[in-house]
């Protein structure tokens, strides 16, 4: 027994969102259920504790690995969704899910590249009256350079439009039950949870740990799903790209007065053949620029047409438990 006994111990669920994770949920299912029986042997957590999967619309042998283990294995619990609904609407469904038979929960990537030895120390920051713990990483070395590079930019830009996001944390961290039950009265379809967390408040507190390799099987975030991503982490948090393109409007509307100004000037007092240079440039100038405020307005009108619709977020299909 350690030092660290609650007086009242907490069950906790584990929550990994799963999207054709075969090669690995094998692995990562017996890790885990390890650790929840080290915790409970550690008397830090309830015996009801577990880990809960939520399949996110696999089509190859998650789901049927889940059913299978779930047979020998009283810790295991899963969703099954109806279709692919994105690691963020994963995440989400799971929390609000198992959120109703935990304490806390700690979620984590189904691969294995974040260090579960520090589920520990969060239950301990969790037993000292923290609410929300950050799992963060202390280096990227093992990312591409190009991962690397793009996500030390998406941050610095989060940051100066004001959207409150902890460098290098990823999905991986506890929340107490108190900011799951905060946490169901935002009901957006747009969610980027890396940003709600840090803008709820509450008792905080980061642990850093080193990021491993994936422990089987290859990304599922494509190049395409972390820019719409990144598109999504900005335009549901911050209007500040609009009102960009109000300054950049202005800024161009000034221009073009001195130019006319110009224009007029030397059809007046010089004689002048005009190159086409002159037409032409301002009209990429400013074609590019309408393309771009479009493009900006053109993000936040979805988002609205999506929040409208007040459509579901995530659908289950299935429930084991
Ligand atoms: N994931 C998901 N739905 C998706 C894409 C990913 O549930 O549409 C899960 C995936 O199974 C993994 C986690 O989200 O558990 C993070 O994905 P991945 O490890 O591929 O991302 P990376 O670490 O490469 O950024
Ligand atoms: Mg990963």
């Amino acid at each position: 027994m350690n030092n660290y006994q609650f007086a009242d111990v907490p069950t906790l669920g584990i929550l990994i969102p799963c999207y054709n994770e075969e090669d690995v949920i094998p692995i990562t299912t017996r890790k885990l259920i390890d650790v929840l029986n080290e915790l409970k042997s550690d008397g830090l957590i309830a015996a009801n504790s577990f880990l809960g999967v939520v399949d996110d619309g696999s089509n190859d042998q998650t789901w049927p690995y889940l059913v299978k283990t779930s047979e020998e294995e009283p810790n295991l619990k899963a969703i099954s969704l109806s279709t692919n609904f994105g690691h963020q609407n994963a995440l989400l469904c799971g929390l609000i899910e198992f959120g109703n038979l935990t304490d806390c929960i700690v979620s984590l990537d189904a691969d294995l590249q974040d260090d579960i030895g520090i589920i520990k120390s969060m239950l301990i920051a969790y037993s000292e009256g923290f609410d929300i713990i950050y799992g963060v990483r202390k280096k990227r070395d093992l990312d591409s350079f190009f991962k690397q590079k793009t996500a030390s930019l998406f941050y610095r830009f989060a940051n100066m439009l004001g959207i409150r996001t902890i460098p290098d944390h990823a999905d991986f961290r506890l929340v107490s039950k108190r900011v799951l039950d905060v946490l169901k009265e935002f009901r957006e379809t747009n969610l980027f949870l890396r940003g709600i967390f840090p803008s709820l408040g509450f008792n905080s507190k980061t642990i850093t740990y080193n990021r491993d390799k994936r422990a089987a099987g290859d990304t599922k975030y494509s190049i395409w799903k972390m820019i719409s991503f990144a598109i999504d982490g900005i335009t549901s948090f911050s209007v500040a790209p609009l009102r960009l393109i109000t300054v950049l409007g202005i800024c161009v509307f000034i221009f073009s007065l001195m130019l006319s100004a110009y224009a007029i000037y030397s059809y007046i007092f010089l004689e002048v053949e005009k190159g086409w240079s002159s037409i032409v440039l301002p009209m990429y100038f400013l074609g590019g620029i309408q393309l771009l405020a479009i493009g900006i307005i053109g993000e936040y009108l979805g988002k609205i047409y999506k929040e409208v619709k007040q459509r579901p977020r995530y659908i289950i299909k299935e429930k084991i438990s």
